[in-house]
Parts: C-alpha cells; structure tokens; sequence
C-alpha cells in the first residue's frame, strides 16, 4: 500500500471532530471540539496524511443558519488545527435537505467524487472516519477504508452495524475516539518518508548527473535564444499596445522557458486553489526556493509587479521589456530606503489594479528550510487595504537555489484562501502566511 491514495484520511465532522448536539450546531460559539480531535489530526498531517472533511450540513437548507456562519465554523476548525501544527486540506459539504434528492448527501457519493475531481485520483483505499451509518456505507459504497469512533453517533452505529442490511463492511475498524483511530492509521500505514532533496540526488549516478547536467544545459540555451525575440521583437513592438497586451507579449518568454523546462529537464507542475486568486489586486506572499517562481508566477498572475534592483532596467532591450512590465524597481541603497520603496511604489501599482509579488523571507531557502518572515508585504497590504495571496510550493525540490542539474519531477503549486487584512496587525497576518504556507508545503505529496 504506498498508492498515493491510502494517504489520504477522510474525517466526518459532527460527532467525530467536534461535538454534535441533535438540536444541530449552528454557530462557531457551539462549535467545540471533541477532547483531543485536533491534536489528532494534526499528528495525521505531520505524518504525512491529507485530511480532507465530508460533511453533511442539511441545517443549512432547513434554514437554522447561513453559509457564512458555516464558514466562520469552518474557518475556527481549520485555525485550531493550523495552531496545533496540522492542516485540514479541504472541506466538502453538503448543504440539502434529506428530501432534496441531491447526489452529495452522505451516504450518497457526490462529495467524495468532488474530492476525487480535486485528487485528480480516486479514493479508493483512503481511510474514512465517522460516526454515523452514513459514514460506513459511503465508505463501503466507495470502497474506503472504514473507521468508526464511539463519539457522537458512534455507539449507537456499532450496534446497527451488526444488523442484517447495513450495507457495510465486515472489517470496519472502531475506536473510542478520533484520536485512537488516528494513532491507528499513523500506525498502520507508515506513509513514505518525505524524501529530502540530498537524499534524493544521491539516487543518481555519475552518468545520470552528467545526463542532467547536459539537459540543464540545453535548457539554459533554448530560454536564452528564446530572449532574443523577446527583447529584439516584442519589446519595441509591446509600445503600440496596452499594458495588458504588452504584458502578455513580454512574459510569453517566462511561458516559453516553462515550456522548455519540461522538455529538457522533465519538470512540470501542478496548481491547486487557484479559485482563490481574488477578482481585485491583491497582495502574494510566496515561498522563494528556486528562479522557477519568479518565472512561473508572472504567468500564473497577470499583471503581476515583482520587486527588482533597478540596475537590471538600464540593460538594452532586456531591460526594458522588463521595465515594461511595471515592476517595483528599487536602489539597494540601505534597507530601510528598499523597503520604503517597496511601499510607495507597491501602493502605486495595486491602485493601478497589478497585483504585487513579495517573497517574505527576503532571498531563496532550500527546499525544507524556513527562513525568518519579514513583515513588509503584510504592511503593504494594510496599507492599501487588500487581501494577502498566500502560495507555497516545492521547486527549490527539483530547481534547486544552488547548483547546475534539474531534477525532473512536478512542482506542486498551492494558492490558500485570501487572508484580510482588517483588525490584523502586520505582524499577525505574517504569522498567518508563513504558518499556512510552511504547513501546506510540509503536507505536500511526493510526487
Ligand atoms: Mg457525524
Ligand atoms: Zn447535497
């Protein structure tokens, strides 16, 4: 079992993480988590499991509350995990009626099939805790494995279990709360090891490293063929265009290299959450591990401004396409002078509707490493009063910060929900981003 997708647990939420009460829980004040349900699945996460929660929620059509005090439910359950050290990946609910005749009210399939379009995989072999009937027969339906734990509902299903017709597994496991099942799971399935990245370049051989060495070097001359037209071509033409024509003209270089990069070094990637990026200008905060993001992500967010040393503008041709692109553009003069140039001309640009890219650790880490997070990007976002992008990803895995040879692989990309600004000081929306986008990198799948 070291499919992808026995390492992925999916938890019921009334009853199995939190209290449930038959009068329905319907605020985030009677939202209280069962003794030791949170630390539990934190343990999970640092594991290297996925946790995802499926959950019915007919309260919702019966009208006993809205989907915003669900989602302020939601976002409490999520922030008690976050501070324990774990993540919940994704939530799934349903909101109908049992007579509404949907598809996802457990124990029918529609939510686990929405978790399996977000998987890109199916779960079958994934564990599935809960503590009700439905719970079971969605397991058994979907061919899970089933846990059931003795709070909320769980007694009273032991016993339906064992009646003729209950359309569930022989075999499913039951504990007297999340957190044994938990310790069950960790131990039954010792998920892969995250593999570092100097273990994973002593796998290749001395010919193998020279073979890498080669296709890095392809890759280097093909992106920077590649620039000629772009600097030579696109550039002088981009002055007849709008700024949004221009852009996409300029960057078709940075979607070229990504191009290139598949094609010589094998190196791929993969986004998720991008139904996060807001509508208006915004504020990313992103992890630095590697060149590849600051590649990637001005096509990932268009317009996108970067921070850059305003030498790089004076260059021919090269330097003016970039110029082009609107960047914030600072003199290394002190640090104090950078940062208020980030700020005056940061607000400038998210007035003029770009978004602006900051990377909070200032330069590259090593992929596993975290840097100290600078609360620059934080004040910009207070100070123009829009929300905060967090990103993470893994390409300092495959691109390393230092040294030639690229690893192939897939970059995973992960786009959280947009963190407001609004009561938060500086210095806790910089702990909100980096505990965010430090957990979901250490939750990352190998891929
Ligand atoms: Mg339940
Ligand atoms: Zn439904």
């Amino acid at each position: 079992m070291t499919s992808n997708e026995s390492q992925v647990v999916i938890l019921d939420r009334d009853g199995v993480i939190n209290i449930d009460s038959s009068d329905y829980i319907r605020s985030s004040e009677q939202w209280r988590p069962i003794d030791g349900s949170i630390e539990a699945i934190a343990r999970l996460s640092k594991a290297g499991f996925r946790v995802f929660v499926v959950t019915n929620q007919s309260g919702l059509a019966r009208g006993y509350f809205d989907s915003t005090a669900l989602q302020a439910m939601h976002d409490k359950m999520s922030k008690l995990v976050h501070k324990a050290g774990g993540r919940i990946e994704k939530i799934f609910h349903c909101p109908h009626g049992p007579d509404d005749g949907c598809n996802c009210r457990k124990p029918a399939t529609g939510m686990l099939e929405q978790l399996e379009h977000y998987l890109g995989q199916p779960v079958t072999n994934a564990w599935l805790v809960g503590d009700s009937l439905k719970d079971m027969q969605l397991a058994h339906a979907k061919h899970c494995k089933a846990v059931l734990v003795r709070t909320g509902n769980g007694h009273e299903t032991e016993q339906q279990l064992a009646l003729p017709g209950a359309h569930t597994d022989q075999n499913t496991s039951i504990f007297d709360n999340l957190q044994a099942a938990c310790e069950f799971i960790i131990k039954q399935q010792k998920p892969v090891k995250k593999t570092n990245l100097s273990a994973k370049n002593t796998h290749f051989g001395v010919f193998s490293r020279f073979l890498l060495g080669v296709r890095a070097v392809l890759f280097y001359l093909l992106i920077i063929i590649a620039l000629l037209p772009v600097s030579l071509i696109l550039t002088p033409l981009g002055v007849l265009f709008s700024f949004t024509t221009r852009y996409q003209m300029i960057t078709s270089w940075n979607r070229c290299a990504l191009w290139c990069l598949k094609l010589c070094c094998g190196i791929s990637h993969s986004v998720h959450g991008a139904e996060n990026i807001p509508e208006q200008p915004f504020v990313v905060m992103a992890k630095h591990q590697s060149a590849w993001e600051t590649i990637y992500l001005q096509t990932l967010f268009t317009p996108l401004s970067t921070i850059l040393k305003r030498e790089l503008l004076l260059i021919p041709f090269f330097g003016w396409g970039l110029a082009m692109l609107k960047p914030i553009a600072i003199k290394r003069s002190s640090p104090k002078g950078s940062i208020r140039q980030v700020q005056t001309q940061g607000l400038a640009r998210l007035k003029d509707g770009i978004a602006v890219l900051v990377f909070p650790e200032g330069t590259r880490t090593h992929f596993g490493q975290v840097g100290r997070y600078a609360r620059g990007g934080a004040h910009l976002a207070i100070d123009a009063n829009v929300p905060i992008l967090p990103l993470a990803h893994n390409a300092g895995k495959y691109w390393p910060k230092k040294g030639f040879l690229k690893y192939p692989g897939n970059i995973r990309v992960e786009i959280g929900e947009p963190i407001l600004c609004e009561g938060r000081t500086a210095a806790e929306l910089t702990d909100l981003c980096q505990e965010w986008i430090e957990s979901t990198i250490a939750g990352m799948p190998d891929e």
